[in-house]
């Protein structure tokens, strides 16, 4: 009798099933033990360090650290749910479908220094190079494939480094604003040191990543915000002064805000440029107007932001406003046309910021990525494809805790 009803319920099929069931998820457990132990293996280099006991005392000191972590003075606002649920809803031109028009710039093209004093060259994402009176800078140089812990995956760029990293001019200092992979690169940082040799000014704790690479210390300058290094060469001085950001860090999921973040002003005899770093907008700002500036070029993230986390990227309109705030007189979008980071049209943060510009009678430039431009006498042309993409009042982005 039991054992009809058993049969009948297909309970003694279950039972068998069981042993089964209990093996494939063994299995799949220890597989996925595999899989992380592997990925934190082939990571690990590029994860980079806490710092050791005396790096942390010095971050502790900082005025940003509170309770074991940076802290922006007006925090960031995550909306969770909504950035996962965005993902389902990603613009269908992300990435370029054709590819990107892009110049390759040669060594000749950096033999001669310009007549204005100052030359930039953009190349794609938040890496530039920027030639200031007599002083080469390089901000947040990426040359790897990816912008990840792995080489096999991760966001990957659309064209190659558009020139040798070997082919660079001289570089008097490379500039990090905080430890984002789209930002601070070991495969770069590494090749960098052992080709030029150059000083590595970082955010404060950013120097711990550095030196676990193999940058001697010597060559490392860390800064807290409103800090400065300056550099001299044959009585030239450039002074690199460090300025706040509204942002955040981290390589690993566990070390959030364990370095801080920033952004630049360069300041030379005659000549004056700001780069944001990444950002939303912050009242400060303002602050870096009245002592830095004003700016002959300014160098603000246009790109890869959301609606559902307003203050870590600034959006194309409050992008144009920062460069108002801290008084620039042209600007560069920089943070966009590189890798895909956000769901947004890959060409809608220029097309917003150039028409917000156009509105507010900024002047901005949009080279193509590699071309070489001198601010005071460069004439845009338009080189992006006409694609579908969100307005401001479709999408807007608005910094929290921000008076207008
Ligand atoms: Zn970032
Ligand atoms: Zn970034």
């Amino acid at each position: 009798m039991k054992d009809d009803v058993s049969r009948r319920y297909g309970i003694a099929d279950t039972m068998a099933l069981r042993p089964l069931l209990r093996r494939i998820f063994r299995y799949f457990a220890v597989a996925l033990v595999v899989i992380f132990a592997g990925m934190l293996a082939l990571g690990w280099k590029s994860f980079g360090s806490r710092g050791d006991s005396a790096a942390r005392a010095r971050m502790a000191e900082s005025p940003e650290w509170v309770d074991g972590h940076f802290e922006n003075p007006q925090p960031l606002k995550n909306d969770m749910l909504g950035a996962l649920a965005a993902l389902f809803s990603a613009s269908k031109w992300v990435a370029p479908a054709a590819p990107v028009p892009v110049v390759n710039p040669t060594p000749e093209d950096f033999k001669i220094p310009p007549d204005s004093g100052l030359r930039v060259t953009w190349l794609g994402h938040s890496t530039t190079l920027v030639e200031i009176e007599s002083f080469r800078i390089l901000t947040d140089p990426v040359f790897s494939q990816r912008v990840s812990p792995f080489s096999f995956m991760g966001p990957k760029r659309w064209y190659p480094p558009l020139i040798p990293l070997h082919h660079l001019p001289p570089i008097d200092v490379v500039v990090i604003s905080h430890d984002h992979y789209d930002h601070l690169d070991m495969h770069t940082v590494i090749a960098l040191d052992e080709a030029q040799k150059p000083l590595f000014v970082v955010p404060i704790g950013v120097g711990s990543h550095l030196q676990y690479w193999g940058i001697p210390q010597s060559r490392i300058t860390e800064l807290d915000w409103w800090q400065e290094k300056t550099l001299e060469r044959e009585g030239k001085k450039l002074r690199v002064a460090m300025t706040p950001a509204r942002h955040a860090s981290g390589r690993y999921l566990v070390d959030n805000n364990k370095k801080l973040w920033a952004g630049y002003a360069l300041i030379g005899k005659q000549r004056r440029v700001y780069y944001s770093g990444d950002t939303g907008l912050f009242p400060a700002m303002k602050a870096i107007g009245t002592k830095y500036g004003p700016f002959d070029l300014t160098m603000i993230e246009v790109g890869q932001y959301h609606r559902t986390w307003p203050d870590w990227h600034i959006g194309p309109e409050q992008a144009v406003k920062a460069h108002q705030w801290v008084r620039g007189r042209v600007m560069l979008p920089v943070h966009w046309g590189l890798f895909v980071l956000a769901m947004h049209a890959w060409t809608e943060p220029v097309e917003r910021a150039a028409k917000e510009a156009n509105r507010l009678q900024v002047q901005m430039v949009t080279p193509r990525p590699g071309e070489i431009f001198e601010p005071s006498r460069f004439v845009s042309q338009r080189w992006w494809p006409q694609n579908e993409w969100q307005s401001a009042a479709e999408h807007p982005i608005v910094s929290t805790q921000v008076e207008p």
